[in-house]
């Protein structure tokens, strides 16, 4: 007798070919049989009506902490995201290898309840097994934890023994599990480093099959550049590449997205495995002190502060700034989203533009002011792309979805500020939005979010409906499913999403959480 029989659905089995009538069969944590009149279940599902597909994987995911906060990882689980790769932009939660690093990041999820215990990937795992969580997770290792462990924040070049180190440390992490590495070339540490260190750090992930996932160096008027760079060390290396959230920035470089397309285009035509991923929304989301020069950041927090509080550092630093972003729609197009000291709330949701006019200050004067006395916690959004384009990228073959987003809830700690509505609403939007209007067909919508990340990073047996599969699924309206967050509201869950299911699990039920904790950690070449 089966455990669970999900009866009468449309079942997308994760590839992009046409849906099938039929019944799903699960007993324990696997589906042992697709088809039709499978036998009793201990329990049925009536999905007449709805789509039973694969559950949705997030690979391009920052919960790395929000899983430590909290387990219920709310924000993606109602989504039907059932895993998660995170550790992108060349940030991770571990390894954690030394103390001014430590520091650092315990200031920053200062007031979350999360102590920062952990230093190796084994140990973060651990406490994830311990706590439980909503669904799985795998992690890449972020260069720039990497990084930072051997050089601080140091901008000089690694010799040969830091190199050394850090391939060891890359290595240690691969074997404990994680799927690969991660670079984020525009924050610091990652800014600092040449391709040619990323690519001899990346020799340890080649050894281990693993991936290398990449935020680019640029993704504005130098975008073509930034990708060949990256399917440079990716092919050095030896290695297969995702360019994570591939846009074109600013509206003076949205033709240049052709030249990234064409830069992928020609690394595919080589035979190389480049694949990207893009969230489907316009604006972006991130730390507010990007905007600041990269030599800003050098040394270190402590260091950053310094020169934001130094009134000739200011000048100099705005007039860079400034070089860069002359008009006016620039400054309106970044909005604060979130921030942690009580006083600068009341900036939430506007744009540096509105807070300048407000307090008669230059936009320089109030972004510095902002991220000096938030302490750099500050992240904002920015409105910069275009819908053409998103549309572009959503049609490429070798294009997956990816929500960029650290789980949040509608409750405790993580219901803070406003972030990118896109960590509670991507999944749902592709379908809503883009399926609907014609851009992608359902099958292949679900292929990009389940069986193409899964094949990316080298998961088993998931991704995908058919025997033997894990039972990780997502049963939806097809005429309901709606994501419900926007810039303005973006704690809301979305709607249509029905049943979710984990390793066997109902964990959401008539679009409820029920505080079911049946996910794990899923570990590169380690069987769970
Ligand atoms: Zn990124």
């Amino acid at each position: 007798m089966l455990d669970i029989a999900i009866e009468g659905g449309t079942i997308y089995d994760g590839y992009a070919g046409e849906a099938l009538l039929g019944d799903v069969g699960i007993k324990g944590e696997k589906i042992v049989a697709v088809g039709r009149g499978l036998g009793e279940g201990k329990k049925r599902i009536d999905a007449s009506g709805r789509i039973v597909c694969p559950g949705f994987i997030d690979i391009h995911s920052h919960s790395d902490f929000s899983a430590v906060i909290n387990p219920n990882l709310d924000s993606k689980i109602r989504q039907g995201v059932t895993t998660e790769l995170v550790g992108n932009c060349g940030f991770s939660a571990c390894p954690i290898l030394n103390e001014q690093h430590r520091a650092d990041l315990s200031r920053k999820y200062a007031g979350s309840g999360m102590e920062i215990t952990w230093s190796w990937p084994e140990e973060y795992f651990s406490i994830l097994n311990r706590s439980g969580i909503a669904l799985n997770i795998g992690i890449l290792v972020g260069h720039g934890n990497i990084r930072t462990a051997v050089m601080g924040r140091s901008s000089a070049s690694p010799t040969q023994n830091d190199l050394e180190r850090m391939k060891r440390i890359a290595d240690r992490c691969l074997r404990e599990g994680a799927f690969g590495m991660s670079t984020g070339l525009i924050y610091s540490p990652g800014t600092f480093s040449t391709k040619e260190e990323i690519i001899e750090v990346l020799s340890a992930v080649r050894e281990r099959g693993g991936l290398y996932a990449t935020h680019m160096r640029n993704e504005g008027g130098r975008v073509g550049d930034a990708v060949r760079e990256a399917v440079e060390c990716a092919r050095k290396a030896g290695v297969k590449l995702q360019v994570s959230h591939l846009k074109a920035a600013g509206k003076e470089n949205w033709g240049k997205i052709e030249e990234a397309f064409e830069a992928i285009e020609s690394a595919t035509g080589e035979g190389l495995d480049v694949t990207c991923d893009r969230y489907p929304y316009i604006a972006s989301s991130t730390s507010l002190d990007t905007v600041l020069p990269t030599w800003a950041y050098e040394g270190g927090d402590d260091k950053e502060l310094a020169r934001l509080a130094d009134a000739q550092t200011r000048a100099t630093m705005a007039k860079e700034i400034l070089e860069r972003h002359l008009n006016e729609d620039y400054w309106d197009r970044v909005i604060v989203s979130y921030v942690w000291a009580e006083e600068l709330k009341k900036y939430e949701g506007k744009s540096l533009a509105a807070i300048a006019k407000e307090k008669g200050e230059d936009y320089c004067e109030v972004l510095f002011d902002i991220i000096l006395r938030d302490q750099l916690r500050t992240e904002m959004v920015s409105i910069a792309m275009c819908e053409e384009n998103l549309e572009k990228v959503l049609k490429k073959p070798y294009s997956m979805i990816g929500s960029d987003g650290a789980a949040k809830a509608d409750y405790g700690v993580l219901s803070a500020g406003k972030p990118h509505p896109r960590t509670y609403g991507t999944f749902p939007r592709v379908i809503a939005k883009y399926v609907k209007k014609g851009v992608l067909g359902m099958g292949e919508a679900i292929a990009k979010m389940t069986s193409m990340p899964a094949k990316k990073i080298g998961l088993d047996r998931r991704g995908t409906i058919s025997e033997g599969a894990y039972a990780d699924i997502v049963i939806f309206d097809p005429e309901k499913v709606t994501d419900m967050a926007t810039f303005e509201d973006p704690h809301r869950y979305p709607e249509g999403i029905e049943i979710v299911m984990v390793n066997g699990k109902v964990t959401v039920e008539k679009g409820r959480f029920l505080g079911v904790l049946n996910g794990r950690v899923l570990r590169k070449g380690i069987r769970d």
